[in-house]
């Protein structure tokens, strides 16, 4: 099966007229994880050992596993800088050691050869690797494990080389961003290694997603035979690039003009104009043509969509179409524009047609962000007297994050109403049972803010971006999100309304099946904009303002609606920091004015909370303070020690879920480590603080774990309740004081 989509892809890219495939890119859950295994760097836990990593091997360290006698919990995930895609984090120890524990980059080398196709094998660089893992025991600079790394990576080059790879790829993103001087001289230092071990091995260097900036002397000055920027996140780099760019050495610069992150159609012509300029410097032999990244981040193919309408379409450009256009700019490049005139032609006029178009302007939602004032991104009260009025709840309250099992039921029902074998009336029917059956378990259960489940919802994002004005969908449009999650990214095309109320319905239906306080469940504007494609005619910030005042709307129906619990998602806020930190601060002033904007125009009754997941949360741990969410959850149970240092430091003065158990794994926690965590959590938070509830949703899991996993969670709440004392003074549940049921 891996082999069949190999050949595939290979095939799909000689036919797009590349001269030079990519191997070892395809991978069975993330390339970080297959660098673990290639190293040997296998936490003991998981029977590190000597040999080859087998599959079983490789997927415990992902998932975990709970069989035969073994139960280990995952590795910590985390997000690919600031994409939604996952990896998974490695582990070091002080005395780590490495060896040659997987022979894949080799045997797909092998195999590519075989179907006639020499291949650029591309590694995850050493640098970048340590960079991106973590010290296990005692903190050491992981760094110093260069010494043993590097070895390893020479055998796996030299290997190549004798199977007859000339260019081999090394990805050093972590090049692009801040780094310190002793960081730049472990770069020297494992470069000059690596030439030296290994001079038959043509190394392309490759960086992306942001500009080499004060790294640019380092990099120019590595014995590498070419270098990768990308140039549409980071185009000023150019420039200064070719200044200090060493003439006359061969050396190959690979610039990325073509967007690997978002899905609008290349300006063809502003490309070739940095092409020309870099060519007129350094000469045509040297320079390639290339997309600004992997291609992993944006769907494969838009001829597949048959659904999108023609104007739109012509906006656009996915995998397949981003290799033609890296085709045409190279043939443009190289035979002269106008041996590519109809291409270009072609491209400005989709283009200025987009700029133009009717559709993607709103005068109304412009004045009304326009309008927006400080008053409207504060809350009426602050939060210690909001929370006198707020719901009654016990002692460490127990609560979910949204979403229960999207079953294959689910699935197959909501693909019957696509298809039409389902009436809309029936799929609600079966919605309706869903709900009612998921809050008679979480009241057996004994949870007490219950959710509906979101067994409506396709995706958290997809489903509001169908609802609202602006957005556009794909069918096929699938990016990997982690293993073998998908995710389908709407694209944000215009100007963003909401038309109509978007949840009321599900959220009051599911408030009249029960007396618990149900959670109304919103996804928020900077989550919804990261995870979207989102338009590059305007800064996100606008679009970011435009969703907040949508979901804004949203919020005050629910209110209005009777439901006194809504949790706003940002589980991206976090992936959207910029990769420099120069550029935070800005950031962080719009992503949190956007989330206060749509939640700030709540009574003091109503309980905001909010929710992050996989996130290095100790970076914006002060950012949370000022969202001013009542409550908020977090991921917390694959790295729990980070969660409660970062406390120790700084006391969050609200409410806080730390999760108690990972639901990326289908392990049942038992509810004396479930206790054990939250015991720890009240070194560094009051018993007031502290909510119980799962890393995040639960639609990845099966019932069979799930009911199990919230029975353990409840029991250990009771458990710290009755350790710990009695009922938190709290207002009357506002509810029963107005009277309805
Ligand atoms: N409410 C969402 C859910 O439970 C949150 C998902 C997320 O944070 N990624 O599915
Ligand atoms: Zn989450």
């Amino acid at each position: 099966m891996g082999g069949e989509l190999r050949a595939a892809h290979w095939g799909l890219q000689r036919a797009a007229g590349m001269d030079l495939v990519p191997s070892n890119d395809f991978s069975f859950y993330d390339r970080v994880l297959d660098t673990c295994a290639l190293v040997g760097a296998v936490p003991a836990r998981y029977g590190g050992g000597g040999g080859q990593v087998d599959l079983d091997t490789y997927f415990a360290m992902a998932r975990g596993a709970q069989q035969r006698g073994r139960d280990v919990t995952a590795m910590e995930m985390t997000k690919w800088f600031d994409t939604n895609y996952h990896y998974i984090v490695p582990e070091f120890d002080r005395d780590q050691a490495f060896r040659l524990a997987s022979h894949k980059p080799i045997d797909e080398f092998q195999e590519a050869k075989a179907l006639g196709i020499t291949t650029k094998p591309v590694l995850i660089g050493p640098v970048t690797f340590l960079t991106l893992g973590k010290a296990r025991t005692a903190r050491f600079d992981r760094l110093e494990l260069l010494d043993r790394l590097l070895p390893v990576y020479a055998e796996v080059l030299s290997r190549l080389v004798a199977a007859g790879a000339t260019w081999v790829q090394l990805d050093e993103p972590c090049l692009a961003l801040d780094r310190t001087e002793p960081e730049r001289e472990a770069y020297r230092k494992t470069y000059a290694f690596l030439a030296q071990r290994v001079p038959q091995a043509k190394l392309l260097l490759a960086t992306y997603f942001a500009g080499l900036d004060d790294n640019l002397r380092t990099v120019v000055s590595l014995p590498v035979h070419g270098l990768h920027v990308d140039l549409v996140r980071a185009p000023r780099q150019l420039d200064p690039l070719l200044e200090a760019w060493p003439a006359g050495t061969g050396r190959v610069l690979s610039l990325g003009v073509v967007d690997g992150r978002n899905v609008w159609k290349a300006d063809l012509a502003a490309a070739l104009t940095l092409l020309e300029r870099a060519r007129d410097r350094v000469g045509a032999e040297s320079i390639w043509v290339a997309p600004s990244c992997s291609l992993l981040h944006v769907p494969i193919d838009l001829d597949l969509e048959q659904r999108l309408d023609a104007e739109l379409r012509g906006w656009l450009a996915f995998a397949k179409q981003k290799l033609a256009e890296v085709a045409t700019l190279t043939r443009a490049l190289g035979a002269g524009r106008g041996r590519a005139s109809a291409e270009l032609e072609d491209n400005a006029r989709a283009l200025a047609a987009r700029r133009a178009s009717q559709r993607i302007h709103n005068p109304a939602v412009k004045r009304r962000a326009a309008a927006v004032g400080e008053r409207d991104l504060r809350r009426a009260s602050p939060y210690a007297s909001r929370r006198r009025k707020q719901l009654a709840l016990p002692l460490y309250p127990t609560t979910t994050i949204g979403s229960f099992p999207q079953t294959a039921e689910v699935r197959a029902a909501r693909r019957q109403l696509t298809d039409g074998k389902l009436t809309p009336a029936a799929y609600d029917a079966f919605i309706e049972e869903q709900i009612r059956k998921t809050l008679r378990l979480q009241e057996d259960i004994g949870i007490d803010v219950l959710v509906h489940g979101e067994f409506e919802r396709n995706d958290m994002v997809e489903y509001f971006g169908e609802q609202l004005d602006g957005f556009a969908f794909t069918e096929h449009g699938w990016v990997q999100s982690y293993g073998t999650r998908y995710v389908k990214p709407p694209i944000i095309c215009g100007d963003v309304s909401r038309p109509r109320p978007m949840t009321v319905r599900w959220s009051t239906f599911a408030q009249a099946q029960t007396k618990k306080p149900v959670k109304g469940m919103l996804t928020g504007p900077v989550t919804i904009l990261q995870w979207s494609f989102v338009r590059d005619d305007q800064p996100r910030s606008e679009t970011a303002k435009q969703l907040a005042l949508a979901i804004r709307d949203e919020v005050q129906d629910l209110e209005s609606a009777g439901i006194r619990v809504i949790q706003i998602d940002e589980p991206a806020l976090r992936e959207g920091l910029p990769l420099r930190r120069a550029d935070w601060a800005a950031y962080l002033d719009w992503a949190v004015n956007a989330f206060r904007l749509a939640t700030a125009g709540v009574k003091d009754e109503t309980q905001i909370h909010t929710h992050m997941c996989y996130s290095e949360f100790n970076d914006v741990i002060r950012v949370i303070e000022q969202m001013d969410a009542d409550a908020i959850s977090i991921e917390n149970a694959r790295s729990r020690s980070e969660l409660l240092e970062g406390f120790r430091e700084y006391k969050y003065p609200n409410e806080i879920g730390p999760g108690v158990y990972d639901i990326h794994s289908p392990r049942v926690p038992s509810t004396a480590e479930i206790v054990a965590g939250l015991t720890r959590m009240r070194e560094v938070l009051d018993d007031r603080q502290i909510w119980v509830n799962p890393d995040c949703g639960l639609k990845t899991r099966g019932w069979t774990e799930t009911l199990p996993s919230l029975r353990n969670m409840v029991e250990a709440a009771r458990e710290m309740r009755a350790a710990t004392g009695a009922l938190v003074g709290r207002a009357v549940d506002p509810r029963e004081r107005a009277g309805h049921t």
